[in-house]
């Protein structure tokens, strides 16, 4: 059959792409080791699975699978509306907030246009980025002997802003390091960018802090219009597999990012465990407390094992370890616990570790001490 060189047919920016690295599938894992009754603490998913309201909604909205969804997702943005007190005109809704973060690329970047990020941000704003052909203008991270080390560097980021850049992204808490900024330093810095840059504040995490510090961004909306703030159900909610999040922002920003979504881009099963979800508060106060003890373990467990950990506030850890994280990471998959090798970040000795129940993460520092001791 002859082949055509398919790569010089794609467009630039997808020519030298390099997909998302996902955390490996438990089932892939039984099939390619030949293991048993494994887990999965690489994804950052909820160990207490989904919101059982959720799961309850998805069950009645399953009868109607055969219709397409509400576009407009009307009662899932009210909902939204409500607990944010914002209008449903700020709300654009994604399948997954990974959706709205490629939207905002497509709405605010092109050849000669940037994007600012932290060294060692989340792996999906490069990807955005190159996707559209612009470029990444990425400040260094705070070191690694910083009280938060790796974490985002407010003022290096702000020293690379200039004229051609159209949007800042910065996680809080950022994947994959877990460190955090306050509310205040992010204020500070919104308030001292030039009208022409939007700033992303992605706050997957932000149901896990555990203290005020961090501020809710989406309470800054009216004082700063060119703020956008991302969300997700797939981490405290439990609803990674339904795929929904969204941003925040001001209508005309919405606006855009609306003209580029696809239309139905979330599900009707989606919709409806979303909207149900958000009023399950119950869930999410238990999803906070068993991630903050189980932060407290890993942390006490990796360090009495000589291993550093970088401040978390998010449901994962990143370890530093005295050897490849390739190599445990191999060493833990044999025995049956999936985490996360960080190498595609520059995190050659790392792992990041996400939080599990109590016995999950037990398993996980039994089986790191077994290895390391040998
Ligand atoms: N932002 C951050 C910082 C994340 O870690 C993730 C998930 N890994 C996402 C956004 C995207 O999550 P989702 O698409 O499931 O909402």
């Amino acid at each position: 059959m002859e082949t055509l060189d398919y790569n010089e047919l794609a467009v630039p920016g997808v020519r030298q792409l390099k997909p998302y690295t996902p955390g490996k599938p438990i089932e892939e894992l039984e099939r390619e080791y030949g293991v048993s009754d494994s887990i999965k603490l690489a994804s950052n998913e909820n160990p207490l699975g989904a919101s059982p309201r959720a799961l309850e909604a998805v069950r009645e909205a399953i009868d109607d699978l055969w219709l397409y969804p509400d576009a407009n997702g009307f009662h899932l943005k009210a909902a939204l509306a409500e607990k944010h007190g914002v209008d449903p005109a700020c709300i654009t809704l994604g399948n997954g907030s990974n959706d709205v973060l490629v939207f905002l690329a497509q709405a605010f970047l092109a050849p000669g246009l940037k994007a600012v990020f932290s060294q060692y941000c989340f792996a999906v704003y490069p990807i955005a980025t190159q996707m559209v052909g612009a470029e990444a203008s990425v400040a260094p991270a705070l070191p690694a002997d910083h009280p938060m080390a790796l974490g985002h560097d407010l003022r290096a980021m702000y020293q690379r802003i200039d004229a051609d850049t159209r949007l800042v992204f910065l996680a809080n808490p950022n994947n994959p390091t877990g460190t955090w900024l306050s509310g205040e330093r992010i204020r500070e810095f919104l308030a001292s960018l030039p009208g022409h840059v939007i700033c992303v504040v992605d706050e997957a995490y932000t149901e896990y802090a555990e203290s005020d510090e961090l501020g809710d961004a989406s309470t800054w909306l009216e004082q700063f219009p060119n703020l956008v703030v991302t969300r997700t159900f797939s981490k405290a909610y439990g609803l990674a597999g339904l795929r929904v999040g969204y941003a925040l922002s001001n209508p005309g920003v919405a606006d855009l990012l609306n003209r580029v979504r696809p239309a139905f881009n979330v599900n009707s099963l989606a919709l409806a465990a979303a909207r149900a979800a958000l009023g399950d508060h119950a869930f999410i106060e238990r999803s906070r407390t068993l991630n903050a003890a189980g932060l407290v373990q890993l942390r006490e467990g990796l360090e009495a094992l000589d291993v550093a950990v970088v401040p978390s506030a998010a449901n994962f850890v990143l370890a530093r370890f005295d050897r490849p994280g390739a190599e445990l990471n191999e060493a833990l998959l044999r025995r049956g616990i999936i985490v996360r090798p960080v190498g595609n970040y520059g995190l050659d000795d790392y792992l990041r570790i996400t939080v599990g129940t109590e016995a999950q993460n037990r398993r996980l520092l039994d089986a790191l001490g077994d290895i390391l001791g040998d």
